[in-house]
């Protein structure tokens, strides 16, 4: 049980598609106690089954990290009902829409502001909220994707989010190191999951990645949350500051492979023509 003995909390598990779904059931099996938030009442309902299913069915509580209240009532919360923590998950991503596809220039401020908010700063400010709570060998994780290291179509305005918040991962890992504190991000390949139905042409994506990837298949949320398990838990206590690629291999690749028909006709694995 690599995970027995430690608690943590897990931000951003919208249903039993979420990567942080994946997480949580990967923590669990290894014997973590997990706490879970919800954005707002309405989503509380789909939190508690799932929060019940690993036996954290008190551990359940609101949090909109766009509210700065609500990090500091989850920090009183947890310090009540848990105490000391190890672990903290932030599964959290959000753009509005008209940032998810189109023209990148058109890109309001009003948008920017709310996409760095929701899915950058809020590391920050939850790490700063709850650090306090934190053992001096404990681990923070969050998501990205490999639209913040390299364009990728539609990607926009979160590709910009997903940069930030690499460095972000770098400079709290440096910041924090000397409190025993590792700092890590998980590069998750493409998943279909709620927050990857608001970006463009997703479906593509995922075609695009199971065919280029030297593991010629997409990934699942059990993959990553094995993964993050392993960053969560003492197996990584030398690792921090890392953004690892959980994606099968696609982020190494700089061409598609290409195979030759008889003749010496290039043919590559799959051109997107039948989208
Ligand atoms: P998801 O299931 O939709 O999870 C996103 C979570 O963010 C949801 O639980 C959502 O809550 C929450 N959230 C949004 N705004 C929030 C706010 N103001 N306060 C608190 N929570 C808020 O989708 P996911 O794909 O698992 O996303 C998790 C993370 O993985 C994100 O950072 C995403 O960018 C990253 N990622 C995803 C992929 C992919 O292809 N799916 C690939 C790489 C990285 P509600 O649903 O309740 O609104």
């Amino acid at each position: 049980m690599l995970m027995k003995g430690k608690k943590g909390v897990i931000l951003g598990v919208a249903n039993d598609k979420s990567i942080a779904y994946g997480i949580a059931k990967a923590c669990a099996a290894q014997g973590a106690k997990i706490a879970f938030t919800y954005l707002n009442d309405s989503l509380k309902k789909r939190v508690e089954p799932i929060a019940a299913e690993f036996g954290s069915e008190a551990l359940v509580y609101p949090c909109d990290v766009s509210n700065p209240q609500e990090i500091k009532d989850l920090r009183i919360a947890l310090e009540k009902d848990l105490g000391e923590i190890d672990f903290i998950v932030h599964s959290i991503a959000f753009a509005p829409k008209e940032g998810l596809s189109g023209r990148f220039h058109n890109i309001t401020k009003e948008a920017f502001d709310i996409a760095m908010d929701i899915s950058v700063f809020s590391l920050i400010e939850v790490t700063k909220e709850l650090k306090p709570l934190l053992s001096n060998n404990s681990s923070i994780l969050t998501l990205t994707y490999y639209g913040g290291a390299k364009y990728i179509p539609n990607y926009n305005l979160m590709g910009v989010a997903k940069a930030a918040l690499e460095m972000t991962t770098k400079y709290l890992a440096e910041d924090l190191g000397k409190d025993g504190i590792r700092v890590n991000a998980i590069s998750a390949g493409p998943i279909r999951t709620l927050a990857a139905a608001g970006i463009g042409d997703f479906r593509f994506m995922l075609k695009w990645n199971e065919a280029h990837s030297p593991l010629k298949k997409n990934v699942s949320i059990d993959e990553v949350g094995n993964s993050g398990m392993y960053l969560l838990s003492d197996l990584s206590s030398a690792v921090t500051g890392e953004i690892h690629y959980v994606d099968s291999g696609f982020n190494i690749m700089g061409m598609p492979a290409v195979e030759f028909e008889e003749g010496g006709k290039p043919r590559i694995a799959w051109n997107g023509t039948d989208k």
